[in-house]
């Protein structure tokens, strides 16, 4: 199986703390964007790596895919049952941005066949929205989130994010549980990060911004996952939360080391090469330079490289010990044609003793108490030469 991901790069403003691939741009010439990803489309579909494959998961991120018109959404799901093999039931994500939510949007989301909305609320505080410089209020979080409901969105992500700076644990734990008053499918959580590159981080350079220290940052952490646990909320990754059976399969996939094809100015992509490794590439970034290539049958692609059977087996465990229920090691031997324990059990073995690794039902995942320690582990994993 593989996924899609279809990058809408356009903001109406750039947010001082994003690192993602958006523009801001007056005239969005929004033919040309979507002529330009169904021909992209139809060139991987030409591509043999993803001929023997099924098509599970659409994602539509951005920027701010919401701002799309609904027939560039409908043209390109369309495209996309069109050129590949797809499974059953293909979950469709889009991410929508409350600041630009209309009904006629969404019901044309729904329409094209979108069946699962992700809504980057990120705040229920109006001066932290402003401080996020978002362009949206807490009222239009609540207006979208109804029309989503009323338009028949029944899988609908929140996201939001915590640790701003002066914000307390209380008045966090206050917004979580106005998330969980809406009863969402998903919460996704996340710790405000200064990025570098990034306005805020040329803010912070100089006046440095009170944030979370690492106590306080583990606080954040604990109290967030407690709480939603406790409100029937699965913590199947580090920062993701779901009802049961609701998790987002497209990013599942992403860290259980999936394939998949990434369209758009600046998309990603990953696929399994024969020998074991693996080829990833990125588009470019700039939404004109990204047209002007597919216009002149060229592909989009600004990077690509290889990697070697280990350094896959590497990367594959540094996402997948992301996930509660860690990796399966019959998936891994299968994949890599080697025991995990045979290639990385050394770096195993003190995590095993102090039970901060454990192995069950032929799994191997971090413990609970362990998960804040993905990144040390991975680190290690990804350093090691056997
Ligand atoms: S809306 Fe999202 S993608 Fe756009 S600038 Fe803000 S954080 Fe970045």
């Amino acid at each position: 199986m593989f996924g899609l991901y279809v990058h809408i790069p356009f903001c109406l403003h750039k947010c001082h703390y994003c690192d993602f691939n958006s523009h801001v741009q007056a005239d969005i010439d929004w033919p040309a964007y979507q002529a330009a990803l169904l021909t992209e489309l139809k060139q991987w579909s030409t591509q043999t790596q993803f001929q023997h494959k099924q098509l599970k998961t659409i994602f539509f991120g951005g920027g701010t895919p919401s701002l799309a018109p609904p027939a560039l959404i409908q043209a390109v799901v369309d495209a996309a049952y069109q050129h590949f093999d797809c499974a059953e039931s293909v979950e469709v994500s889009l991410e929508a941005n409350p600041g630009t939510v209309d009904m006629d949007h969404f019901t044309g989301y729904r329409q094209a066949g979108v069946n699962r909305l992700s809504i980057g609320v990120q705040s229920f505080d109006e001066q932290e929205l402003k401080w996020l410089q978002r362009i949206h209020s807490v009222d239009e979080v609540h207006r979208a989130f109804k029309i989503a409901r009323d338009v028949g969105f029944d899988n609908i992500n929140l996201d939001l994010m915590y640790a701003l700076p002066k914000q307390n644990i209380a008045h966090w734990l206050n917004h979580l549980e106005q998330a969980i008053a809406l009863k969402p499918e998903h919460i996704s959580a996340y710790q405000l990060t200064v990025e570098p590159h990034t306005l805020l981080a040329a803010t912070h350079a100089k006046k440095p911004l009170p944030i979370a220290d690492e106590d306080e940052s583990l606080d954040f952490f604990w109290k967030t996952r407690a709480l939603l646990q406790e409100n029937n909320y699965q913590a199947y990754e580090i920062s993701n939360f779901s009802k049961p059976t609701l998790k987002c399969q497209h990013n599942d996939a992403y860290w259980l080391y999936r394939d998949y094809i990434g369209i758009g100015a600046g998309a990603n992509g990953k696929w399994d090469q024969l020998d074991g490794g693996v080829t990833r590439y990125r588009n470019h970034n700039q939404p004109q330079a990204y047209m002007t290539h597919i216009q002149d049958n060229k592909q989009a692609i600004s990077f690509q490289e290889s990697l070697d059977s280990n350094t896959a087996a590497s990367e594959s465990l540094w996402l997948a010990l992301r996930r509660s229920e860690g990796v399966s090691l019959t998936w891994f031997e299968q994949r890599f044609q080697q025991k995990c324990h045979a290639m990385f059990g050394s770096v195993f073995k003190p995590w095993l003793q102090t039970g901060q690794l454990c192995e069950k039902n032929n799994r191997l995942f971090l413990a609970e108490h362990a998960l804040v320690m993905v990144d040390e582990l991975a680190s290690q994993i990804l350093d090691y030469d056997g």
